[in-house]
């Protein structure tokens, strides 16, 4: 089985019964579709409320967008200062080389920008613009490659990317964030593996997965054999409305990235990103399920519960002490310590 990519090939694998397939078509006119076989492979076809079949298959409730939704809802674009970089945090940058994904997540916050419609590979020209831009500033400490999902580049285009920065002394640390160890989990071999550590830096990869169905057998060899090779393995989740909305279905998840040597990191609250309304929680209700996890499950198994404040202004972690009302309205702080309003007022 390949990459299933339209309406068609998702009925023909029973993921879309004929009466959907109008509604799924008018998606895919907007937003870009993949389903890798090891998920396509997860579904319960017998289900209609699948956790994993939610996350990629496509639902006519994308194509409302609700006020407070934006096309850029972390404000990647307002701290670009050349193109394929996103410098918001003083010592780190986010480098997204690629804008292509193994599958395509329907909540995705970069949804706009990724796919065969999105911003694509950066051209030779503007990733030597990114690489100057690392170079000639002292103070980044960190490279986060991100997307798109870094992991879909060929060993080859990893380890030039690898070497370039391996040439810049100050950085210290590179960070891949990526769905591949879960979603194809056979692309984790000895070549992309080499490709990735090529940089001599020491490496951290950010796994997204939001089910614990997602870490199968083969999704934990894959991840065991990136540990195996000394790199650090954190976890990001998003809380997602009918996909992981459950205080049980959050322990698995948290318990099943510990028992594969990931350390679990953030949960984040879905992103204002368009279309996605179906998948939000309010932020009482995240709190109620993050609150639940304590005592439930080991510290090992605890993460950290953020909102990237809309517009672009940093991660917020949410406890009970952080979210205040003021005016009927909820605020939160971001890193430097102003206010803002969530769900901000358009
Ligand atoms: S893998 Fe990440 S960037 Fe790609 S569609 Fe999913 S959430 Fe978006």
């Amino acid at each position: 089985m390949s990459t299933l990519r339209t309406p068609a090939e998702l009925a023909e694998a029973g993921l879309a019964a004929p009466e959907e397939l109008a509604g799924i078509e008018a998606v895919a006119e907007r937003y870009a579709i993949a389903v890798s076989p090891a998920m396509a492979g997860l579904i319960d076809r017998a289900d209609p409320n699948d956790p994993i079949a939610r996350q990629f298959v496509p639902d006519p409730a994308e194509l409302a967008t609700g006020p407070e939704e934006r096309e850029d809802p972390i404000g990647d674009l307002s701290h670009s200062p050349v193109e394929g970089i996103v410098h918001r945090y003083p010592d780190r940058v986010l480098l997204k080389a690629v804008h292509v994904c193994p599958v395509y997540c329907r909540f995705c916050f970069r949804r706009e920008m990724v796919g065969p419609q999105g911003l694509g590979t950066l051209s030779s020209g503007a990733l030597d613009r990114a690489f100057a831009y690392i170079g000639g500033h002292p103070e980044i400490w960190e490279v986060i490659l991100t997307g798109g999902d870094p992991l879909v580049l060929s060993p080859r285009r990893l380890s030039e990317l690898m070497q370039r920065l391996a040439a810049i002394d100050h950085v210290k640390v590179v960070r891949f964030h990526t769905r591949v160890p879960a979603v194809v989990p056979e692309r984790i071999d000895e070549a992309l593996i080499a490709g990735m550590k090529e940089s001599g830096k020491t490496t951290y990869v950010a796994l997204h997965a939001n089910h614990p169905r997602e870490l199968t057998p083969a999704a934990r060899a894959a991840c065991a054999r990136l540990v195996d090779a000394g790199i650090v393995m954190l976890s990001q989740s998003v809380l997602l409305k009918g996909v992981n909305d459950d205080p049980d279905v959050l322990a698995s998840l948290m318990r099943a990235f510990v028992e594969t040597r990931i350390r679990p990191y953030y949960l984040h609250h879905p992103d204002l990103a368009p279309g996605t309304s179906h998948f939000r929680l309010s932020l009482e209700e995240g709190r109620r399920l993050v609150a639940a996890l304590r005592g439930r499950i080991s510290g090992l198994c605890q993460p950290t519960y953020v909102l990237d404040i809309p517009g672009g202004y940093g991660k917020a972690v949410i406890t009970p002490d952080s979210v205040r009302e003021r005016d009927g309205c909820q605020t939160v702080s971001d890193f430097r310590g102003r206010e803002h309003i969530y769900p901000p007022e358009n």
